[in-house]
């Protein structure tokens, strides 16, 4: 399969996210583009404005979280934003209960000394004896002081998915890591929405960027929680790519992804027609003669007729000799049908 993964990625062209960041001067209008305008997207006039407070503490959440081994949050942390951000990041899900620490810092000494918490059988609070500073002394509080928080990448999900017109259901791929959100239809084509976290982490492509329900995506687009993701990782599935710390904002009415803002952003997402081309079936039936043994030129061109009709890759919606299709989805749709023929091998 990796071998498969290898060789087929070789037939596909560069990502066009990459290769238009590297460029400088604007490309050619490209007479095949869609002329079609962003049909979900709400204008910028239509967002309400943004909430200052869970607006921010919400991007500094997403940023903390990025980092390995950050999703557990105390008490503190949960309150560093203040009641309002920590009940309303509770409520949307995003942060779910994780059990209760063992040691908390004492209140009263408030330097850093912590205390061992002993729960009340009541389950209402908790008691401790602090051996900080010349005085011991027991102290009693709230059992919420040593409740943990754990950030939920599915909750997350669930919020960009209410927040956004994304149609489908959420599927967790990598547990913590990636969360298929639904489809949304952006500059006029429908794109598979992930979001993602540790795209920059040592295990990122064998956790992420290879996963299966990616690879075999027609035309995805990754949302990493908040950094940007390293490019050449994701060659095999070349998704277009975002960041949900600048495109999810939090406004007084709740969140919303702004497709406005990701269409402006450098890593935004790729026009679907930008740079590829469109097959012809005899086009595309060369091509499957290359990773398929065992069939001939009308066999072939009769599966990728039957292929399109079941959707396995996107087309322009025309029939016989009028029918493209689209050579990145039929890409991806090439690298499951040579795997077939290697496992017949
Ligand atoms: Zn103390």
């Amino acid at each position: 399969m990796a071998l498969a993964r290898r060789k087929a990625a070789s037939t596909i062209t560069p990502p066009a996210a990459g290769a238009s960041r590297q460029a400088t001067a604007p490309k050619p209008t490209r007479k095949r583009a869609p002329n079609r305008t962003l049909r979900s997207a709400p204008s910028e006039s239509e967002t309400p404005p943004i909430h200052p407070t869970l607006d921010r503490a919400l991007r500094e959440l997403l940023h903390r979280v990025d980092f390995p081994d950050a999703e557990i949050l105390t008490y503190d942390d949960l309150h560093h934003w203040g009641d309002e951000a920590a009940a309303a990041f509770v409520s949307a899900g995003i942060v779910v209960p994780a059990g209760f620490a063992t040691e908390i810092p004492c209140p009263e000494c408030g330097d850093g000394t912590m205390v061992r918490v002993d729960r009340d059988p009541a389950g209402t609070c908790i008691a401790a004896t602090c051996w900080g500073g010349d005085d011991p002394h027991r102290v009693r509080l709230a059992v919420d002081r040593a409740r943990l928080w754990k950030f939920s990448l599915e909750g997350l999900a669930s919020l960009v998915a209410a927040s956004s017109p994304t149609v489908g259901r959420i599927e967790v791929v990598v547990a913590d890591r990636l969360v298929l959100v639904g489809s949304a239809e952006f500059r006029g084509v429908s794109y598979e929405v992930f979001i993602a976290r540790g795209t920059t982490w040592a295990d990122r492509e064998a956790r992420i960027a290879s996963a299966e329900r990616l690879m075999h995506s027609p035309l995805p687009l990754v949302l990493s929680v908040d950094r940007a993701p390293v490019v050449q990782d994701w060659l095999p599935t070349r998704p277009a790519f975002g960041c949900l710390t600048t495109v999810l904002r939090w406004t007084n009415r709740g969140c919303a992804v702004r497709w406005d803002v990701l269409a402006t952003q450098d890593a935004g997402p790729h026009p679907a027609s930008d740079p590829c081309s469109w097959l012809s079936v005899t086009q595309a039936a060369e091509r499957l003669l290359d990773v398929r043994s065992a069939i001939d030129l009308p066999k072939a061109r009769a599966r990728v007729s039957r292929a399109a009709g079941d959707s396995k890759f996107r087309t322009n919606g025309a029939s016989g000799t009028a029918r493209r299709i689209h050579e990145p989805s039929f890409s991806v749709w090439l690298l499951s049908e040579r795997a077939k023929d290697l496992s017949v091998d």
